[in-house]
């Protein structure tokens, strides 16, 4: 069984930047939620002094981390009001998408977001657009839409393009003037591509990532969607050696929240299995090993 890992699995730039924003934070720090969708990485950094915290009620003093999905304009101004050091970790491609939400919102635009409306993200983004906003997660979502003169559509930057395309085109006959914004990050578009890319060429898919994390899940389900089963685990202990029974080569990807070495510990995994799971041996094979080890020199054949 022979195991290949996808271009662009793991850590994007906006989680490795959070990460790396936490590490060298001065400690205590309070992390306004889970740092990113992953518990062995929040874990790991719980132990190095970052604390999530639901809510800015649990922080009086101290540093306050803003994750990469960013948070509402009024929780930094709340933060600012505590006298509170601010370290934001917010995606550049986040930021950009709160931007344009504001812009869009000041022009007085009716404007959808097409995303999940319960990720911390997207409602973000919500109140940047001034409350303002809906959020549509599909394209069925559009039917109960009136027709409007002028619309504006941002995107959640870990949903699919297929989404985006759908809602789009829902739009179109119910929308005079529509805007679109293409708000999806590239790391996004690359690693999905590439993912889908490989699943069509395997024969199992492992999808690494946060049951947490939407855009783990985003993967996981593209890959699906090519038809190859494909199984979803956050850790290398959760693979059974049953998925993979007669499968010749098995695609590894990981969400944007993985860090490399949960990926690297799964592909060490699989590649156990694979020994593990190899047809049993031939007797000839077992004689000539036998044999060649045997015909050397017992002190040879003791240090081996
Ligand atoms: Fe930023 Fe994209 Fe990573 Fe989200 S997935 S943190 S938008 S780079």
């Amino acid at each position: 069984m022979d195991v290949f890992v996808a271009d662009y699995a793991g850590f994007c730039s906006g989680v490795a930047r959070a990460v790396k924003k936490a590490e060298i934070a001065p400690k205590p720090v309070a992390s306004l939620g889970p740092l990113i969708h992953n518990p062995q990485v929040v874990e790991k950094l719980a132990a190095q002094g970052v604390r999530p915290v639901a809510s800015l009620e649990e922080v009086e003093e101290g540093r306050i981390l803003i994750r990469s999905h960013g948070v509402p304009p009024q929780v930094l101004e709340q933060a600012r009001a505590k006298g509170l050091e601010i370290i934001d970790a917010t995606c550049p491609f986040v930021r950009r998408a709160q931007e344009l939400a504001q812009e869009l919102a000041s022009q007085g635009l009716e404007i959808i977001i097409v995303g999940d409306p319960e990720h911390a993200e997207v409602r973000g983004l919500v109140e940047w657009a001034q409350g303002k906003a809906k959020v549509i997660s599909s394209a069925a979502e559009v039917e109960n839409l009136p027709q409007s003169s002028r619309r504006a559509v941002i995107v959640q930057t870990t949903q699919p393009q297929e989404t985006l395309q759908a809602v789009v085109a829902a739009l179109l006959p119910k929308t005079a003037e529509l805007w679109v914004y293409n708000t999806i990050c590239e790391a996004t578009r690359r690693r999905q591509e590439a993912a889908v890319r490989l699943a069509r060429q395997v024969d199992i898919m492992v999808v690494v990532g946060g049951r947490n994390s939407a855009n783990t899940r985003h993967l996981a389900e593209l890959c699906r969607n090519t038809g190859t089963p494909t199984y979803h685990v956050e850790k290398a202990g959760e693979l059974r050696s049953e998925w993979f029974a007669g499968a010749q080569k098995v695609g590894v990807t990981g969400g944007a929240s993985t860090p490399a070495w949960i990926i690297e510990e799964v592909v060490k995994m699989l590649q156990h299995l694979s020994e593990s799971i190899k047809e049993p041996k031939t007797p000839e094979v077992g004689v000539e090993r036998a044999e060649a080890l045997l015909s050397k020199p017992n002190g040879e054949a003791r240090d081996t």
